[in-house]
């Protein structure tokens, strides 16, 4: 998180985690799973009834790159997601733009970037001049972050999702 948002929030989000009992293995990663143990490359053990994998992706770019586009590490793509060929657009998870607002060029796996970035390509295509200009953001419903946000509906919701939960044979205690 940090590398995207910065120290500042990075070390929020840790802590906020960290405060509803997320232990985090930072710097370290799974050398193997086996049966309801996972190894880590420190040496370290937990145990674990599910593991939940966050892999990641690869963006598929041979197209592209047969194309002659110019890369890096991604469809490099103006302010106007015009790839160095003209007329060639490139939206979404492969497509690295000029950010204006952090000066850098990006890239950012999320659809309503991909969504926008094809609705500015597509009027582009269509002979306007439109930059593409807008923030980057993600929603996180992180723990208590959502919790204060959603609290008004909680409590209303709460009596449901217990039943919910019984009928798919969850416990029925829904955490405060
Ligand atoms: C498991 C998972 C969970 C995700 N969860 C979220 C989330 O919660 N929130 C969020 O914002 N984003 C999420 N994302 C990211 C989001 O799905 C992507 O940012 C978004 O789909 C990008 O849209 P896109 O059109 O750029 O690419 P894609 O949706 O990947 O579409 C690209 C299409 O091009 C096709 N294609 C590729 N190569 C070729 C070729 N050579 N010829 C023809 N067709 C080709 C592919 O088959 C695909 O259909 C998630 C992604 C994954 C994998």
């Amino acid at each position: 998180m940090e590398g995207i948002l910065g120290s500042d929030m990075g070390d929020f989000i840790l802590a906020l985690h960290e405060e509803h009992g997320v232990n985090f293995h930072l710097e370290d990663t799974v050398a193997a799973i086996a049966g309801k143990q996972v190894a880590l490359k420190s040496g370290g053990k937990l145990d674990a009834d599910l593991v939940i994998v966050g892999i990641g992706v690869r963006p598929r770019l041979t197209l592209a790159e047969n194309a002659g586009l110019t890369m890096d590490r991604g469809v490099l793509v103006n302010e106007y997601l015009e790839t160095s060929v003209p007329e060639i657009y490139a939206a979404g998870d492969i497509a690295r733009w000029p950010d204006p607002h952090s000066r850098e060029s990006i890239r950012v796996e999320h659809w309503v970037i991909a969504e926008r970035q094809g609705q500015t390509a597509a009027r582009n295509m269509l002979g306007q001049r439109r930059k593409f200009d807008a923030v980057p953001f993600f929603l996180e419903p992180a723990l208590r972050l959502a919790d204060q946000l959603c609290r008004p509906r909680r409590a209303m919701g709460q009596h449901r999702d217990r039943r919910r939960h019984q009928s798919q044979g969850l416990p029925a205690k829904i955490p405060a």
